[in-house]
C-alpha cells in the first residue's frame, strides 16, 4: 500500500464521511469492555492514524467523554461509532476498520485489553494478545 493512499470511511446512514490518508499506525482488535459497550459488539477493530491524516468530509462528529482523557465521536443520527481520540495516543485519531469504505485493507496485527474478551469469544489466529494496551509495560 502506498504511504499516501487515500481511504474514505463513513457512518450507515451516510450523514458523516471521512478520510484519512496514509498508511496505519497500529490496527488492533480491541476487548476492552468500553469499546464493546460503546460499539454493541464483543469486539472491536481500530485503525490509527496521525491526527493530521483524518479529516471529517461530510457531515460532523457527534462527540462523547466517555472516560477521563477518551473522547469517542459517532453520527449523532445513525449512531455509528466512528473515531477514538485520547490523551494516551497524542497525535492521533482511531478510527473503527468497520466504518471504512475497504475495510479488508486493514488487517489487525494484535489482540489488546485481551483480559477482558468475552469468554465465549474465540478468534482462530496468532496474533499477540496484550492484556491490556499492548504497550512495553503492559
Ligand atoms: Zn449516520
Ligand atoms: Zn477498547
Amino acid at each position: 500500500m502506498k504511504d499516501d493512499a487515500a481511504h474514505e470511511g463513513g457512518c450507515l446512514c451516510g450523514a458523516v464521511r471521512y478520510r484519512v490518508a496514509g498508511a496505519a499506525r497500529w490496527v488492533g482488535h480491541c476487548h476492552c469492555q468500553s469499546c464493546r459497550r460503546a460499539c454493541g459488539a464483543p469486539v472491536v477493530t481500530w485503525a490509527g492514524f496521525a491526527e493530521e491524516r483524518f479529516k471529517v468530509t461530510q457531515g460532523a462528529l457527534a462527540c462523547f467523554a466517555s472516560s477521563p482523557g477518551v473522547t469517542r465521536s459517532f453520527c449523532a443520527r445513525c449512531g455509528t461509532p466512528l473515531t477514538f481520540v485520547a490523551e494516551r495516543y497524542p497525535g492521533e485519531v482511531h478510527v473503527t476498520v468497520g466504518s471504512l469504505d475497504r475495510p479488508g485493507e486493514f488487517p489487525p496485527a494484535s489482540h489488546v485489553w485481551a483480559s477482558e474478551r468475552i469468554s465465549w469469544l474465540h478468534l482462530a489466529d496468532d496474533l499477540p494478545r496484550h492484556p491490556r494496551f499492548g504497550t512495553a509495560d503492559e
